[in-house]
């Protein structure tokens, strides 16, 4: 067993072309670094309909093959991708299998796992190559304990990355390098595996505002205390040129919408600044938020998780700091 196979993940855009979702990158980035490390060379397999799957996205510095995998399902379904990633594992016998920790991968790769008898990981949000194999890491108790794991016996391991664990892979694409193209057309018997049957797709409403296009975000947490203090943080990031974003508790208490939550279960932000008054810096908010320009951290407490990812920071009282903001813009 030699090698790292990544999943690529797609996702139809608005002009209903095919895209590959940017933790794809990722994956791509952790696959190249586990192939430096002697894990074996990284070939990413896009699983799509034949005519619209965007192999040259994938390919680049580092992807030393592009495995296209023509699916007979216009979008994503779990027992198809569930098929393919089986068929893939046998016939590729990978090391390491990479996917993304998404509702996506979450719907097929536990099961591939499973029943191949693999080593599997969830949630991981680092991984390296060793003397050993495989060794992932995932975080527990509250991200208080970061645990390693490794695999003791399994020749592949199926390992699900953290969104925003990773910096997303750069690079040229091969085309783009002058190569030729690396892409390799699998066509395996994916008929008829498909069991779900799609009733109409809903994309969720953008809502009144689109904090993904924001440039900078004034983020409020639990830490605000009350719902008539977000009326008031509203009014603070107009002030101040900024959109009102929020941490999950608020949406969950009625204080503010749905289009305005972060992380992951919520939108997924970089803007130039995210200025976070009173938010803790659970994994769930840090995955849509990690990969901000500057992020600005107002938090109580000196122990918050938020501060790992600051690059500024203040153990202060969010009402004092609101308070002197309003004072100086008048
Ligand atoms: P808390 O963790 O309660 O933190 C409040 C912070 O405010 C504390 O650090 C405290 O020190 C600080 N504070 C209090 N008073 C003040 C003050 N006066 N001045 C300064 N600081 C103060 N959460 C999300 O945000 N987005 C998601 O998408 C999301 N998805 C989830 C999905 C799942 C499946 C699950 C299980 C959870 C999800 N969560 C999500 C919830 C997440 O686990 C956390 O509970 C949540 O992010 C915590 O929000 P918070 O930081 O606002 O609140």
């Amino acid at each position: 067993m030699s090698g790292v196979l990544a999943i690529a993940e797609l996702r139809r855009g608005e002009d209903e072309q095919l895209a590959v979702r940017p933790g794809t990158y990722e994956l791509i980035a952790a696959g190249r670094e586990l192939a430096e490390q002697g894990a074996g060379p990284l070939a990413v397999a896009v699983i799509g309909p034949a005519a619209d799957v965007p192999v040259d996205s994938v390919a680049l510095d580092g992807v030393s093959e592009v495995i296209a995998v023509p699916s007979p399902e216009d979008r994503y379904e779990a027992h198809v991708w569930q098929a393919a990633a089986e068929a893939l594992i046998e016939q590729r016998a990978p090391a390491v299998v990479l996917a993304g920790h998404t509702i996506d991968s979450l719907g097929f790769a536990a099961a591939v796992a499973a029943r191949g008898r693999h080593g599997f990981a969830s949630d991981v949000t680092a991984v390296a190559w060793t003397e050993h194999g495989a060794v992932a890491q995932r975080s527990a108790y509250g991200e208080r304990l970061v645990a390693e794991l490794d695999f003791p016996g399994k020749q592949t391991v199926v390992l699900l990355l953290r969104p925003g664990a990773n910096a997303p892979a750069g690079g040229r694409h091969a085309r783009a390098n002058g190569g030729s193209p690396i892409a390799t057309w699998l066509e395996l018997d994916l008929a008829g595996r498909s069991r779900t049957e799609r009733v109409e797709l809903r994309e969720a409403p953008i809502g009144e505002v689109d904090i993904a296009k924001a440039d900078f975000l004034l983020s409020i947490g639990r830490g605000v205390g009350a719902a008539d203090q977000v009326a008031r943080m509203e009014r603070l990031a107009d002030a101040l040129g900024a959109t009102l974003a929020v941490s999950g508790p608020l949406v969950e208490a009625g204080w503010a919408s749905r289009a305005r939550k972060v992380g992951q279960s919520g939108r997924t932000v970089a803007p130039r600044v995210y200025l976070a008054l009173g938010i803790s810096g659970a994994a769930q908010h840090l995955g849509g938020m990690s990969r901000s320009q500057t992020i600005i951290a107002v938090n109580s407490d000196p122990r918050a998780r938020i501060f790992d990812v600051a690059h500024y920071g203040a153990v202060a009282d969010l009402f004092e700091v609101a308070d002197e903001l309003e004072r100086q813009l008048g």
